[in-house]
């Protein structure tokens, strides 16, 4: 971890039922958590308010999705505005799934960040590339069209953490090794520097994702350019998230 302060997200994607989020929050609650650490969950939107109502303050919430643009006649979308009713402080945008599953295209997810940061929420802007783009060597290739997408959209970054999430490794067990992880997050600081400004690049948290679990965590931890994860099946766990969480070094 570098200068930053340290970040993990625990993405509980469609995930759980009444009872199984109130033993994840219960177990959250009692969790003893890092002081030094901001900590994020994103519940399927149906049980925010169930987990607003019951989570300790010190864990803030995040949707998974949001519209484009101001809430009204969308069938099946929920607004930024309805996200920050509701009790969100943040948002995920890009995730692969929504990329490569649902076919939300670069353009669009950037224009959802933008929207979503003039509405005062904080943006957790996931970037990766695919196995086969891994193979053909197009990695930073992938990474910056993706970055740039939201860096053409976004009017500041003050409230926006970038996520790396390598597809290959996402949900599979195949962690990116350390080494692979921290090349892509120098690269995409570097791009930041280049392309925005120094202190864009020097300011904005740059998280991991990708199979991140209690015992992968503590290694990944130590590169200096990993500010963080964003953490999949591993965050449905409590004790374990919290192992994630309390990985800053
Ligand atoms: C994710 O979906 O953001 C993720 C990193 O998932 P997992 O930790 O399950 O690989």
């Amino acid at each position: 971890a570098g200068s930053g302060k340290f970040f993990v997200g625990g993405n509980w994607k469609c995930n759980g039922t009444k009872d199984s989020i109130a033993k994840l929050v219960s177990d959250l609650n009692s969790a003893s958590l890092e002081a030094d650490v901001d900590v994020v969950v994103s519940p399927p939107f149906v049980y925010i308010d169930q987990v607003n109502s019951s989570l300790s303050d010190r864990i803030e919430i995040s949707g998974q999705n949001s519209w484009v643009g101001k809430g009204g006649a969308f069938t099946g979308e929920i607004s930024v505005e309805q996200l920050k009713d509701i009790g969100c402080k943040w948002v995920i945008l890009g995730h692969s799934e929504r990329r490569h599953v649902i076919g939300e295209q670069d353009e669009f997810i950037g224009k959802k960040a933008a929207y979503a940061l003039s509405e005062g929420l904080g943006v957790i802007a996931c970037i990766g590339e695919k196995l086969e783009e891994r193979e053909a060597g197009k990695t930073f290739d992938v990474c910056f069209d993706q970055l740039k997408a939201f860096a053409d959209a976004v009017p500041s970054w003050d409230k926006v953490v970038v996520a790396y999430e390598p597809v290959w490794a996402i949900g599979t067990g195949k962690v990116a090794s350390p080494q692979q992880a921290q090349e892509v997050h120098v690269a995409v600081r570097d791009w930041l520097k280049k392309n925005v400004s120094e202190e864009v690049a020097s300011k904005t948290r740059i998280i991991y994702g990708g199979s991140v679990n209690g015992g992968n965590c503590a290694e990944l931890a130590k590169e200096e350019d990993i500010d963080g994860f964003l953490v999949g099946g591993a965050s449905l766990k409590g004790p374990e998230f919290a192992t994630i969480v309390n990985s800053v070094t």
